[in-house]
């Protein structure tokens, strides 16, 4: 069986090595002038490569419930065996998983091997822009500088257009597109938000423990807690990225987007209202920064007292308790008006993508025999955690097992929950 692979990405280096493991001859097209060029990138160069705390809450898909069966055959504990197999040693920090080394050259070093091993043609600087089937031979035709390659089976890997220069890494849609596949809206997953909140300028450069809840026209749409890091144009950090897609679809529709943040998510009301009288009791003679030092940054507190119409210097006792405690309040429920998600450059992955009911559980496209759909280019993103590389082994592996002619249908388990071993 000869299979064409084009994109040599993170699914694409995982349906290739699997397809020659299963018998294929394989070959893999890049258009950069190596492979596996973005895995180097991930999880700030350490290669957050799969996480233990892994559910389907995880996920955004049209259809969780074949995402479930998908991942039952090629699960994180199959990541784990599959490194660990070819020599990665693998380090948990509180379930994300990465290499022993905390070096994403690893992840890629382990792939080059195995590519190499396998005896996988591949083609670097090589960017595929037209694939062809032919009906009479039942073959796929693809076509650079001069050569034309035929194969038996294709797999699409191309990724999408997140951490892209602008209007880069949309190929793979048009091909998929050309075999008649459904393109969903695609917006920036993963990425910072934007605010013309003019107090946000003076918080820049701040990291701060924080509750995060993402309003639409006034309806909540998610929470999440962690660590928020104010810029100079809006809001980061994980607990943002978590939610952006969901703003940049809720952003796309018109909707009004905005954040509610609460920087004292520790301590209940009750609590906080009797540190707000105690404090206010024996600090009569401060000012209002003497009275928030030691609470929490303190360019934060500036920005929260020019906020609420205060000067730095003013008494606490001329302001009196309703006003400090409205002041104190503020922090807790503190809304930044959303303008926009950062653009899809600066995103870590696509959210949308082609549909992904038309694919089967193989992930064999519906549209045309014999063409296989893996990773970001399906219309399905995970959260931030190891989540979308998970996708992108899983995928890669199904795709790349069944062009080989080796089917994975047997290896799903129904209302599975993720934990098989793919190997036979
Ligand atoms: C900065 C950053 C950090 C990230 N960190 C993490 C992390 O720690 N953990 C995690 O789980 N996820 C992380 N992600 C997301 C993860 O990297 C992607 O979800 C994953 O790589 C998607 O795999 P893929 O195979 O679908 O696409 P890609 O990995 O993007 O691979 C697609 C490949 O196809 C090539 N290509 C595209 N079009 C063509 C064409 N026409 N012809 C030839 N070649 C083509 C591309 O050059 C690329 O090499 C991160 C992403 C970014 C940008």
């Amino acid at each position: 069986m000869k299979v064409g692979i084009i994109g040599a990405g993170a699914s694409g280096m995982m349906a290739a090595v699997t397809a020659a493991e299963y018998g294929a001859e394989v070959t893999i097209f890049e258009k950069n002038d190596r492979v596996g060029k973005k895995i180097l990138a991930t999880g700030n160069g350490k290669c957050n490569i799969s996480n233990l705390e892994f559910d389907m809450n995880k996920y955004y898909c049209a259809d969780k419930e074949k995402l479930s069966r998908l991942f039952s055959v090629f699960s994180l504990w199959d990541t784990i065996n599959f490194f660990e197999s070819n020599g990665m040693l693998i380090r948990n920090k509180n379930g994300y998983l990465y290499p022993y080394s905390e070096q994403a050259s690893t992840v890629l070093d382990i792939f080059r091997k195995i590519l190499n091993d396998r005896k996988i043609e591949v083609y670097t600087e090589t960017e595929i822009s037209d694939v062809r089937f032919h009906k009479e031979k039942n073959k796929f035709s693809v076509e650079t500088k001069g050569q034309k390659h035929e194969f038996d089976r294709l797999i699409l890997s191309c990724g999408g257009p997140a951490s892209q220069r602008k209007g880069e890494g949309m190929t793979g849609y048009h091909m998929a597109q050309s075999f008649g596949h459904t393109l969903h809206r695609l917006v920036p997953g993963l990425v910072q938000l934007r605010s013309n909140d003019g107090f946000i300028k003076g918080m820049a450069g701040v990291r701060c423990q924080a509750k995060a809840e993402l309003y639409a026209d006034n309806e909540k749409l998610s929470e999440e807690q962690g660590e928020v890091q104010f810029t100079e144009y809006g809001i980061s950090g994980i607990p943002v990225f978590q939610f952006s897609r969901m703003a940049a679809y809720a952003l796309d529709e018109g909707k009004k987007v905005y954040v509610k943040l609460n920087l004292f998510p520790d301590y209940e009301e009750k609590a906080f209202l009797y540190i707000i009288r105690s404090r206010f009791d024996t600090m009569q003679e401060a000012s209002v920064e003497e009275f928030l030092l030691g609470t929490v940054n303190k360019k934060i507190n500036l920005a929260m007292i020019k906020k609420e119409g205060m000067k730095p210097g003013d008494k606490i006792e001329k302001q009196g308790f309703q006003k400090i405690k409205e002041l104190m309040q503020s922090y807790r429920s503190l809304v930044i008006h959303i303008e926009a998600a950062n653009g899809m450059e600066n995103a870590q992955v696509c959210a949308g993508g082609v549909d992904f009911e038309e694919v089967d559980m193989q992930l064999a496209s519906l549209k045309q025999p014999g063409l296989y759909l893996t990773g970001e280019l399906l219309d399905v993103d995970g959260k931030c955690g190891g989540y979308n590389l998970q996708w992108a082994w899983t995928s890669g592996y199904i795709a790349g097992r069944n062009a080989a002619g080796n089917s994975t249908k047997e290896l799903i388990i129904e209302n599975g929950k993720g934990t098989s071993n793919a190997k036979d």
